[in-house]
């Protein structure tokens, strides 16, 4: 079902540019991170047809044997995506491909239309033929059967149906477009491309960067972007709603160079470590965080607390995501061959273990035991955001809510679960003062759902 769907993903689109295709491949290479499962491009050739070459795997994997197939195009967009095991299809890779009324046309998306279950329902009842599970069928299947005569006119009117947090990006013959939902939740950036002669769209102002655009602003949210031989039109799609930017993807999604809200991702998650010193202190010897993502809240824990920071664990980087393996006994096996210790940094020491986040646990538990192990005395768990305890709704796929540590147990529970000596959390305060001013989705967090539709069930969230 389509709602069970739950991707995180990374988009890119470039207009106007010769080296269309190999930019996107960069675009998408540096927004790796965002997805592993699958990869792909499209262009629009000079015959005014839509090529595509996407497949399961690594960006390198997929594209590299196949790119020199792709033509030479202006304009292009690319996708990476990861979704849980088993909807992992090769019929859910992106961008996909539709043939409407207006002719070809491709489609990227990142995040989650929460109410895609009643439109798909909606849809097949009128007779649309679904191949995949992705919401981008769903936009293809309503551009297809809207009644407006322009490219622009059909998108508006179709994506004004969809509910959640989204980000698109479209192909077409006549241009590149681009929207973001009504509350901005799910990330998308505008940039200007090396030329000056044409524009980059990338969820991440990373990918800009590897392909030497220049920023120019986020897309708005609720906001519709047409670029064509004539420019740049914008438009706004449905009633403004206020900006709810991911949280979490400051708090850990986000490229750690990557700039959210005039800031590279990296600066907020040290300052979110700095508030978590003065909100949860303890005595200790050590400062240690959890590589890569945690290294920079770690660093903030130490500046504030003056416990010096040091690099107490290793990352092998040939490891995959360990996250998203669906038996508990691979994900335990896999943070095993990810992480190991180093021992004269923690060998005799109080510990202070900093994790961007806690989901599941296995993680935390596995690295206490880990640090006890290596010699550590105490080890303190300190979790530079608030307890996990609701599910995502818009496109970050955590775990189903049952398996939502926060959800079920108290901090203390939790703290046993792990095996630390203490635990504590940022405080929803903490987050809120440790990201710049206001306008954030902290749903998971127990912030509040901006977007709540009325037909998902419990058991579908996450
Ligand atoms: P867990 O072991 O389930 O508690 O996982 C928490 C760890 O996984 C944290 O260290 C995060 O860095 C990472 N993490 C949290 N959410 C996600 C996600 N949605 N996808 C991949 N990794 C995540
Ligand atoms: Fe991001 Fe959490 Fe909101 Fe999902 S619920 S969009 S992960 S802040």
């Amino acid at each position: 079902m389509a709602q069970e769907l739950h991707e995180e993903c990374g988009v890119f689109g470039i207009y106007n540019d010769p080296e269309a295709v190999s930019e996107t491949y960069w675009g998408i290479f540096s927004q790796q991170h965002r997805g592993q499962e699958s990869a792909g491009i499209a262009v629009v050739g000079e015959d005014h047809l839509i090529a595509v070459r996407k497949g399961m795997g690594l960006v390198t994997e997929v594209l590299n044997p196949v790119l020199s197939e792709l033509p030479r195009g202006r304009a292009a967009i690319g996708h990476v995506r990861y979704s849980t095991t088993g909807e992992s299809e090769a019929f859910n890779a992106q961008p996909l491909l539709m043939h409407a009324r207006f002719g070809p046309i491709a489609l990227a998306h990142n995040g989650n239309v929460v109410n895609a279950r009643a439109l798909r329902d909606h849809l097949e009842e009128e007779g649309a033929v679904f191949q995949g599970t992705s919401d981008s069928e769903i936009l293809a299947h309503l551009i297809a059967k809207s009644s407006k005569d322009s490219m622009v006119e059909a998108l508006a009117e179709a994506v004004s149906r969809l509910l959640g947090g989204y980000a698109f990006v479209v192909l077409h013959a006549s241009g590149l477009f681009a929207v973001r939902d009504p509350h901005g939740i799910r990330p998308l950036v505008l940039g200007r491309s090396k030329s000056g002669q044409g524009y980059v769209l990338a969820s991440e102002t990373c990918a800009l960067d590897i392909v030497g655009a220049e920023y120019m602003r986020d897309i708005d949210p609720g906001e519709l972007v047409a670029i064509g031989p004539k420019g740049m039109e914008r438009r706004r799609v449905g009633e403004a709603l206020p900006i709810r930017d991911c949280a979490f993807e400051s708090v850990y999604f986000a490229r750690a160079d990557s700039q959210i809200r005039g800031e590279s991702a990296q600066m907020a998650r040290r300052r979110l470590g700095r508030v978590l010193a003065k909100e949860a202190p303890v005595d200790a010897d050590v400062v240690v965080g959890v590589p890569d993502s945690s290294l920079p809240h770690a660093m903030g824990y130490a500046e504030a607390s003056h416990i010096p920071f040091d690099f107490g664990l290793v990352k092998n980087r040939y490891i995959g995501r360990t996250f998203i393996l669906p038996k508990q006994s691979d994900r335990t096996r896999q943070v095993q061959l990810k992480l190991s210790s180093v021992i004269e940094v923690v060998y005799g020491k109080r510990v202070v273990l900093v994790d961007d986040s806690l989901v599941r646990g296995t993680n935390s538990r596995y690295l206490i035991q880990l640090l006890r192990r290596s010699g550590a005395t105490e080890v303190h768990m300190r979790i530079a955001s608030p307890p996990y305890t609701d599910p995502c709704y818009y496109g970050i796929d955590t775990s189903r809510a049952a398996e939502l540590a926060a959800r079920t147990k108290s901090v203390e529970e939790i703290r046993q679960m792990v095996g630390a000596d203490s635990l504590a959390y940022l405080s929803l305060d903490g987050l809120r003062a440790g990201l710049k001013d206001e306008g954030w989705c902290l749903a998971c967090f127990g912030g509040g759902y901006p977007v709540v539709p009325a037909n998902t069930k419990e058991d579908e969230r996450g």
